[in-house]
């Protein structure tokens, strides 16, 4: 029998349609799109980045709100969202760390400060949250009102228990707290005469939950933890269990529930004594520094880090956009690979030392080779929309580093100013001379150690200072990438990453290449005028 086919076409045939699915099982059918292998073949296209290519569509039966984003970031960390912030100083300080790791994901603190300001910021890090306080400021009840202002001031609260000697283990006496000093006029009033004696108090060897619950019948602000012998050993705060409630995505220590932090340095010699005091300060992870990380001294300082430290911190190696770099690293001890080299928004680098890689095929090349040894690879750099985010993580990456997105938040470090009607906020790259100058003036040097050489008479520089416009808060922004995430893995029919990576290396997951045209295709084209609102 001859049938038409959909466009009329006479067809000898029989195509049945209930079984429309099996024929694309046969050997003679051409199937739609390439694996991520044979689009990374690089003797077809060359070097790819996120825009050179699509992701095909797969099958959806199951909502976004279920697709989860945990990754491991490092061999030994996961986070529930895979976001990192660059160590930039106009990106990430604390106030950014605190926010993005209460997010979910992590801030990676910048070094283009003294090693004692960026010990700081770890520290304010780790202390916006806990579980049981374990060094809580205390003072004596000789101590005054105006002490416990000054705490407020430079440490952010102000439930201070009061012991004999006023440090921990010492017999407990009592507690002020806001409402204590709040109608007292006379700071100079010793805290004997204002703090409340009668406090409640659990004992040394009680669980989290325990105290909580405690906490919570209490009404209180405060419970000190006190031994046998009634000397305080830690303390809780009721603000603690609200940040759990509204922030079930942060990134906290399984033990302290304290937020997880990280930190950049470089590899010269005095970085390990910066390192010292941000691992005083509580560091977990410290990310070295630098453009192009396969070196005697990276090495040298990976192996360093591992004897000295152990597991107690996790490193980021890199950067790397190759396979021969990231073996290098990955024998040194490295726990993640940070992969990228002239791919930044705010970046020269390919095209004054003409090196460097297009990312799409650095990230896919090195996580192919990186994710066989346990060890994830973070994509840096480039990243401008949720889907670039989508499709690095398709190509391999456990995470994506974000620099120009993450810029003109309200938790970015600097002000906004206004240029021609639109408000901004400064973002400059480390190798800007910019930075640079800020550097040497703070004596932190950061920029200089990552882009230039000491010894050079002439600085070249491998990055630009520019602006970018005003975002709101990171509270709102993180959530749109968490969701816009979600429904792009959605759509390619994967519930979580593990999948997604599983799905591309068996080549289920299909991409395609896409020209120029294809590209322009698939932006807004056509239209006179448009606003573009990314979320509400
Ligand atoms: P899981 O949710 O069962 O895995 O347990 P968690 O380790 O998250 O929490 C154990 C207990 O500690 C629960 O009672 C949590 O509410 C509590 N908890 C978790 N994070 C914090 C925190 O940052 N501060 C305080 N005070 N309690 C926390
Ligand atoms: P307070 O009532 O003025 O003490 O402040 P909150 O209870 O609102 O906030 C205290 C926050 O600071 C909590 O998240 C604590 O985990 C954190 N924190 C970190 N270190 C200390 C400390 O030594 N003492 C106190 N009171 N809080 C600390
Ligand atoms: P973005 O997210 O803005 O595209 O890129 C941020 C990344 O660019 C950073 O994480 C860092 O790896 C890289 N970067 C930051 N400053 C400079 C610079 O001055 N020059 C170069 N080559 N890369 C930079």
């Amino acid at each position: 029998m001859v049938r038409q086919d959909g466009n009329g076409i006479k067809n000898q045939k029989e195509w049945d349609p209930s079984k429309a699915k099996s024929y694309l099982t046969s050997k003679y059918e051409v199937a739609d799109g390439l694996s991520a292998e044979e689009l990374f073949d690089l003797r077809k296209h060359g070097g790819l980045t996120y825009n050179d290519f699509i992701i095909l569509p797969g099958y959806i039966d199951f909502p976004a709100s279920e697709v989860e984003l945990e990754s491991k970031i490092t061999r030994n960390i996961t986070l529930k969202t895979p976001f990192m912030s660059s160590p930039m100083d106009t990106v990430s300080e604390s106030e950014m760390a605190i926010n993005i790791a209460l997010l979910g994901g992590i801030g990676v603190i910048h070094h283009n400060c003294s090693a004692e300001e960026q010990a700081e910021m770890v520290r304010k890090v780790k202390k916006f949250e806990n579980g049981f306080i374990t060094d809580p400021v205390c003072l004596t009840p000789n101590h005054t009102v105006a002490d416990v202002h000054k705490i407020k001031q430079t440490h952010g609260y102000s439930g201070i228990p009061i012991t004999e000697n006023g440090k921990l283990h010492s017999k407990l006496l009592g507690i002020v707290t806001a409402r204590d000093i709040q109608f007292v006029e006379d700071h100079t009033i010793p805290l004997q005469s204002v703090m409340t004696v009668d406090v409640t108090c659990a004992k040394e060897g009680v669980t989290l939950e325990e105290a909580n619950h405690i906490l919570r019948q209490s009404k209180k602000g405060k419970l000190p933890i006190i031994n046998s012998k009634g000397e305080l050993v830690s303390l809780l705060s009721r603000s603690d269990l609200l940040k759990n409630l509204h922030f079930p995505l942060a990134s906290k220590s399984p033990d302290s529930k304290q937020l997880i932090c990280a930190a950049a340095i470089g590899t010269r010699p005095d970085d390990k004594v910066r390192l010292k005091k941000l691992v005083e300060a509580g560091l977990d992870i410290v990310v070295l520094d630098s453009s192009q990380g396969n070196s005697t001294y990276q090495i040298e300082m990976i192996q360093y880090i591992k004897k000295t430290y152990g597991n107690k911190l996790d490193v980021i190696a890199g950067n790397v956009v190759t396979r021969e770099q990231a073996a290098s690293l990955i024998e040194a001890g490295a726990d993640a690979l940070r992969v990228g080299m002239g791919s930044g928004s705010i970046c020269i680098t390919q095209e004054v030392m003409a090196v460097g890689r297009p990312q799409g095929t650095a990230v896919y090349r090195v996580a192919e080779f990186a994710n066989r040894f346990g060890v994830p690879v973070i994509a840096d750099g480039g990243i401008g929309n949720v889907g670039h985010i989508t499709k690095a993580l398709a190509l391999g990456a456990s995470a994506v580093m974000m620099g120009s997105l993450l810029a003109g938040t309200a938790e970015s470090p600097g002000d906004y100013f206004y240029h021609e009607g639109k408000r901004l906020k400064k973002y400059r790259g480390m190798g800007s001379l910019d930075a640079m100058e800020r550097g040497s003036e703070k004596h932190g040097n950061a920029a200089e150690k990552r882009y230039f050489s000491e010894s050079d008479a002439v600085k070249v520089a491998q990055g630009v200072a520019g602006a970018v416009v005003d975002k709101g808060s990171v509270k709102k922004f993180i959530p749109y990438l968490i969701t816009g995430l979600q429904h792009g893995l959605q759509d390619v029919g994967v519930r979580n990453l593990v999948q997604l990576r599983e799905a591309v290396a068996e080549g289920k997951v299909r991409f395609e290449f896409r020209t120029a045209a294809a590209q322009v295709e698939g932006n807004v084209h056509g239209l006179y005028t448009y606003e573009k609102r990314l979320f509400s």
